[in-house]
């Protein structure tokens, strides 16, 4: 049974993955769940996105995966690849070995379906209010519970609530109000996204990334991960280059030409498919450092981006966003003290986050690296046995956010 109270009511600042999420978490433990997003309607931006088994599991519990598995594709291996004649460098299986390993599957899913999915899943549960149109612009901590303080058709309209879930992405306005959060900076990074239809009669092998695995295309001066969606109709680009600032913002109509600039010297096959995608869009990669704060009063928390936005290196970034919802509702629901609870919530998520933000700036390191260092991880790599490479994915992909307090 749903309660209605202030005291049972958890208020989230946007519905992205992460606000989605957590809305599905607290609805399932009984909670009023009230999301404001500002957007007018609900968008997903962006192109394909991985999904491991960490996020998966918890997607599966929420009776999400089965709403989207059938748009997903479940690639067979992340196969790793030199730039100049995309010869294969290692190889990491996936497909039905990781679904046996990890205990749930390793997916790629257009995120529009992955949005629609949550979202379908949301307007089917009681106790889900979903409000669009609806800038949250800051929070109000009172003795008992908190305010949120919103824009609603050029009008400011206040809500109060027991918690207040900042879900509100990387250029979070809610962060404002956590005492020692920690803003978002530009990385230096820019990623191009792009998608190609795919024509079965032309994947001939010609370029050998026409598969059904992730391929991860390595240069000292780029990076391109490459991979099937929608049933391998459609393939996905996402290229990440050194660039300069371009302001907030997801995303920008991009002209290649930068993009083909970095790609001189790799194999012509990749200029080609690249040539071929259109449109490209840019994005400039914003971090915000796991080290600050994410929880303020007792009243407020931080998940998903706007706590800890991290570069696409591991493709982690949603999955670390619905691991949060997840343990975040858990606690909650757990404790009768919402501030012993949040407390927990930091204690908890921060190792866990900051060692996958690790792991991406290293895979920034070695992905990006060239000469004698990319002649050390070439070699590194072809001495690893799939069974050692798997092993080494054991702590990310097999994490259970219920088992991991
Ligand atoms: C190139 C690239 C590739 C990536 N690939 C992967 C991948 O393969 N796997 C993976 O797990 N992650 C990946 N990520 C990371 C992932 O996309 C993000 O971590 C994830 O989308 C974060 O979700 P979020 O809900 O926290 O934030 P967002 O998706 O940004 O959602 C925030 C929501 O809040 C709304 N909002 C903003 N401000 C307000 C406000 N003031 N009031 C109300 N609403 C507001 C926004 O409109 C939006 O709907 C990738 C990221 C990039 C850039």
């Amino acid at each position: 049974m749903v309660k209605t109270g202030t005291e049972r009511t958890i208020v989230i600042a946007g519905a992205g993955i992460a606000g989605l999420a957590a809305a599905l978490c607290f609805a399932r433990r009984g909670f009023h769940v009230r999301v404001f997003e500002q957007a007018n309607e609900l968008q997903a931006v962006g192109a394909g996105i991985q999904l491991s088994p960490n996020a998966t599991r918890i997607l599966a519990g929420l009776g999400v995966l089965e709403r989207f598995a059938s748009n997903a594709v479940q690639p067979q291996a992340i196969v790793l690849r030199e730039s100049r004649r995309l010869g294969e460098i290692g190889r990491v299986r996936l497909g039905d070995f990781a679904e046996r390993r990890w205990g749930a599957p390793y997916l790629a899913i257009h995120r529009a379906d992955l949005h629609a999915a949550l979202a379908q899943a949301a307007h089917a549960t009681p106790g889900i209010e979903l409000n669009l149109g609806a800038e949250a612009l800051e929070v109000e901590t009172l003795r008992d519970h908190v305010r949120l303080i919103l824009k609603t058709g050029g009008r400011e309209q206040t809500v109060n609530a027991r918690l207040v879930v900042g879900a509100d992405g990387v250029w979070s306005q809610l962060r404002s109000g956590v005492a020692g959060a920690a803003r978002s900076h530009f990385t230096g990074l820019i990623a191009w996204r792009a998608t190609v239809p795919v024509d079965p009669d032309q994947a001939d092998g010609t370029v050998p990334l026409h598969d059904d695995c992730v391929s991860a295309i390595l240069d000292s001066e780029f990076h391109i991960v490459a991979y099937p969606l929608r049933g391998g109709s459609l393939f996905n680009l996402v290229a990440v280059t050194r660039g300069r600032e371009l302001g907030q913002g997801w995303s920008e109509a991009a002209s290649v030409e930068g993009l083909q600039k970095a790609l001189a010297r790799a194999d012509r096959r990749l200029l080609q498919l690249v040539s071929q995608a259109a449109p490209w869009t840019r994005w400039p990669l914003h971090c915000v450092d796991p080290a600050g704060r994410w929880t303020e009063g007792g009243a407020v928390a931080l998940i998903g981006d706007a706590a800890h936005a991290m570069t696409p290196f591991a493709a982690q970034g949603a999955a670390m966003a619905i691991e949060d919802a997840a343990m975040l509702a858990h606690l909650v629901n757990r404790s009768d003290d919402i501030p012993t609870a949040l407390a927990l919530y930091e204690k908890l998520r921060r190792p866990r986050v900051t060692r996958v933000a690790r792991r991406g700036a290293l895979n920034r390191f070695v992905w990006h690296a060239g000469g004698p260092v990319a002649a050390c991880r070439n070699a590194a790599l072809s001495f690893m046995s799939p069974e050692r490479l798997a092993a080494g994915f054991d702590w990310l992909y097999g994490f259970d956010v219920e088992d991991g307090e």
